[in-house]
């Protein structure tokens, strides 16, 4: 398949961060020709911003059938009488559903990337294949049984589950233990082994809540984090979703480790977690530093365009400094940072990379005019804006179409996986 995105402006993310008025040209998987090009392709689109797909570094995908059911409660209400007994009746076929619904809302706003962690991994990682989705697959470990299987299963199934999917073009196998409050420090320790016997990352939460620092220091001794680090997980293939709150200390360990942190903003805030993910501090150490958005259950969208600007929005407003964060920063964080961390060859439009690209609507009411490309991606535009996506050099979007999937039969059954979800 080739692809030709003529006259258009290009937000590169290369090295110096240059915008070029130009052409992209993409031929099977790769970015071949970026600059003014002429040549004939399967499909022209014309008069876009182009830029490097995002990529949304901490989702539980099927959660996409829990939004909007139960909002607006107390935490800990909200997981004991809303989410675990519903996550408790998931079937396959529910993960299946949730799954789609999920690259659809994600695809349709500009993500081309994701980095999730729930149970029936096995069929969020087909699921991924089939649409064509590029997922690193995060087979969660928790000392519980799941909806899936009994917890003594998780950790030989989640071996199984790597070695199947290692070599996979697109998916990408990791262990995800799911935190230090569910997780036992032998539990860690296994699901260390695992990841380091198979060259994977790991997905944990950490830190995400003020009430889980002080549950895991009064059981262990140890902070969330400290218990990551004395069990060998904090290394350069760790990525720790929220660190909502950690100490300045553990923000110095974290960048010493080159672990990711990923931050997610806009759950934090609906959870009211309290903690403010210290971006500043982690940004002067140099950590590196992801977005997601969690799941659709906490934010209740998986929209990274808003993500961003809510990543811009709170430091600025927790530190009295409008400019702690700046709008190119943030674009960093969505794109070629996160590539970077998981060793992609993707993340920005240079000849030679993967085509994971997304395309707006040059001409849009809320894109004009055009002072800044930079701001209007972080502070004006919204998944909405998003015409075309290619991802790995297919094209899954065009003209707000997507290519290969039935939508219809997609939102019927998310009804019917509703009703039978939520009595
Ligand atoms: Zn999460």
């Amino acid at each position: 398949m080739s692809i030709l995105v003529k006259d258009s402006i290009i937000v590169t993310q290369n090295a110096d961060r240059k915008i070029i008025e130009g052409d992209v040209y993409i031929e099977d998987d790769k970015i071949v020709e970026v600059g003014s090009v002429s040549v004939e392709a399967d499909f022209v689109l014309k008069n876009k911003i182009v830029l490097p797909g995002l990529i949304n570094m901490h989702t539980h995908l099927p959660m996409t059938l829990l939004r909007g059911y139960g909002d607006d409660l107390p935490l800990e209400e909200w997981l004991t009488t809303r989410i675990w007994p519903v996550e408790a009746k998931l079937r396959e076929k529910h993960i299946a559903i949730g799954t789609k619904l999920a690259f659809m809302e994600m695809v349709s706003t500009g993500t081309t990337c994701c980095n999730d962690m729930y149970f029936f991994e096995d069929i969020i990682a087909k699921e991924a294949k089939s649409f064509g989705m590029r997922c690193y697959a995060g087979f969660s470990i928790i000392d519980f049984d799941t909806p899936e299987m009994k917890a003594e299963h998780l950790l030989p199934e989640c071996e199984k589950f790597v070695k199947k999917w290692k070599d996979d073009e697109i998916v990408k196998p990791v262990v995800a233990p799911h935190s230090t409050y569910t997780c036992s420090p032998e539990t860690l320790e296994k699901a260390n082994e695992i990841a380091g016997k198979y060259d994977t990352f790991i997905h944990i939460h950490c830190s995400e809540t003020r009430k889980e620092v002080y549950d895991v220091l009064n059981r262990y001794g140890s902070r969330p984090l400290e218990q990551i680090k004395k069990y060998g997980l904090l290394t350069g293939k760790t990525m720790l979703a929220h660190c909502g709150w950690i100490t300045k200390g553990e923000v110095k360990e974290i960048a010493k480790a080159k672990a990711c942190v990923i931050h997610n903003p806009v759950s934090n805030m609906k959870l009211a977690t309290g903690g403010y993910t210290p971006l500043p501090e982690l940004m002067s150490e140099k950590a590196c530093i992801a977005l997601g958005t969690d799941g659709a259950a906490s934010n209740n969208k998986l929209d990274m365009f808003e993500t961003m600007k809510f990543t811009a929005l709170i430091h600025k407003h927790h530190r009295w400094d409008a400019s702690i964060v700046k709008a190119q920063e943030v674009l960093d964080m969505a794109t070629i940072n996160a590539a970077e961390f998981l060793g992609l060859n993707a993340g920005s439009i240079e000849e030679g990379k993967f085509a994971d690209i997304i395309c707006l609507d040059k001409i849009s009411p809320n894109l004009i005019p055009r002072h800044n490309i930079i701001s209007h991606l972080v502070y004006a535009a919204s998944g909405f804006n998003v015409s075309d996506v290619v991802i790995n050099g297919k094209a899954i979007m065009l003209d707000k179409k997507f290519m290969n999937i039935n939508e219809e039969k997609v939102y019927e059954e998310a009804e019917e996986a509703k009703e039978e979800l939520i009595e």
